[in-house]
């Protein structure tokens, strides 16, 4: 059937117009086959949101500012179309690469996978490019540098540093790329970003994202882009929208004991636990050690080898809980993540969105629980004000703390034996029941759905 004459009832029109919308493919974008074929290996038909929208400004080389979160695809929506443009503006080059592109991350995880992501994605075109970041030593990426790269993915210090000693010149740069600005300010590195902007060619494209726009941000997106188009995607309410997010209240004391409750109440899916520092990162990996539960560290004192090595096994499901700190994580890119546990609630608000934006990636949802003891109050009135909701209290679990940092009378009772002895169990509710034997009750339940009315 012709499709004019199936719009003759043009009551359909818009839901084919929003049918076509929904199911623009990368084809139908313009995305050349070499790219193409890479995207439909990675079982990549359909764009997302930041995706669909970026893509044609882009392939336009027109400036991008991009205000959007990490899991929304925006790796792809800026590593495609610069292959595309590489690819059809160096078909015919010959002699040295140079550096074309120039892509500057916050962290090492991350700046390991954006390049991941070139690699997959332009797998056969024939571009290239490496990874640079610092806490290493640099003989491997100065050979690589030296061998000729189209794109340089790299950590903003590593790469003044080779800058320096004359390893980058970054003269021939067409397409720059800003990714996570504002972490970026986060972490201290706003100055090092001046001082490589002002050596890139004034005539370039320049694409900057960030997932928010605190105005040290804009001023330095101004700087920085042109007459930029503008895209914005998945604003801070969609994370905790598309998250199911449990809030539990209990003291700093019983927080392990409340992690190993959770844990061990349903079959352990891959689990990604924040600590807020590096310590209590490594004292969380030795408890669940002691109850038999295998997890891995990932922080800033660990080794670089370490980390990867940690990352790896949690990708690949040989170790189902990782325990990391906040810039540890930042890399972290594991599609079916099922699970965030905040043990310890972020100072800073939005760290709090960029946690739990871990799971729940592209469309998957995800599940977000929050321990908050007596201390961490505050943090979790600036969470509420952020995000612009109340994160769902679970009243009913055996270490709830009312408020201060000493466990609650309920509290105090299960502590005892904390591994729940099976032959014990209580039906009856109207009994006076231990609340250690009440949640074997629920065991089959999701440790969250229950709230206090
Ligand atoms: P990002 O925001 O770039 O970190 O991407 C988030 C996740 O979505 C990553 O695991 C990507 O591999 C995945 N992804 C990106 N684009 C697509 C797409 N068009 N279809 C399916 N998954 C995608």
């Amino acid at each position: 059937m012709h499709l004019s004459s199936k719009v003759q009832n043009f009551k359909l029109l818009p839901y084919l117009c929003r049918f076509y919308i929904l199911y623009m493919t990368f084809k139908e974008l313009g995305i050349i086959e070499p790219i193409l074929k890479a995207l439909e290996a990675k079982g990549y038909t359909y764009p997302s949101p930041i995706q669909e929208q970026s893509i044609p400004i882009l392939l336009k080389r027109k400036d991008l500012l991009g205000c959007a979160q990490t899991g929304t695809g925006k790796t792809a929506a800026f590593a495609i179309p610069i292959l595309q443009h590489l690819y059809n503006d160096n078909r015919n080059a010959k002699g040295q690469r140079r550096i074309k592109a120039l892509v500057i991350t916050p962290t090492r995880e991350l700046a390991i996978q954006i390049g991941d992501s070139f690699t997959e994605y332009g797998k056969h075109t024939g571009i290239v490019n490496t990874v640079i970041f610092g806490g290493v030593k640099q003989s491997s990426q100065t050979q690589a540098l030296r061998r000729g790269v189209d794109i340089l993915v790299a950590t903003p210090g590593r790469l003044l540093d080779l800058m320096d000693q004359g390893y980058i010149s970054l003269k021939d740069v067409q397409y720059s790329v800003l990714d996570e600005a504002d972490h970026m300010l986060d972490m201290g590195f706003i100055h090092d970003i001046r001082r490589v902007l002002v050596k890139l060619p004034a005539k370039r494209q320049s694409l900057f994202f960030s997932a928010t726009m605190p105005t040290a941000i804009v001023k330095l997106s101004q700087k920085m882009l042109g007459n930029p188009e503008k895209v914005t995607i998945a604003p801070k309410q969609t994370t905790a929208e598309r998250v199911e997010q449990a809030l539990y209240y209990v003291s700093k004391k019983n927080k392990p004991k409340l992690l190993v409750h959770l844990l061990t109440r349903n079959e352990i899916k891959s689990t990604l636990i924040f600590s807020r520092t590096k310590y209590g990162a490594d004292k969380i990996t030795k408890f669940l050690k002691k109850v038999d539960i295998h997890s891995e560290a990932i922080h800033g004192n660990k080794s670089q080898n370490q980390r990867q090595k940690a990352l790896l096994n949690f990708k690949e499901g040989k170790t189902k809980v990782l325990v990391a700190t906040d810039i540890a994580a930042r890399g972290i890119d594991v599609s079916d993540l099922a699970l965030v546990i905040n043990f310890d609630l972020p100072n800073i608000a939005e760290t709090y969105v960029h946690r739990i934006g871990r799971t729940g990636r592209a469309a998957a949802s995800g599940i977000a629980i929050s321990f908050c003891d007596g201390e961490e109050r505050a943090y979790l009135k600036d969470i509420h004000k952020l995000i612009g909701q109340e994160i769902k209290l679970i009243a009913d679990h055996p270490f709830l703390n009312s408020g201060d940092n000493e466990p609650s009378e309920k509290a105090k009772k299960p502590q005892r034996s904390q591994r729940p002895r099976r032959n014990d169990e209580r039906s009856d509710s109207k009994k006076k029941v231990d609340p250690e034997n009440k949640h074997k009750n629920d065991r089959r339940r999701k440790p969250f759905t229950k709230r206090r009315d």
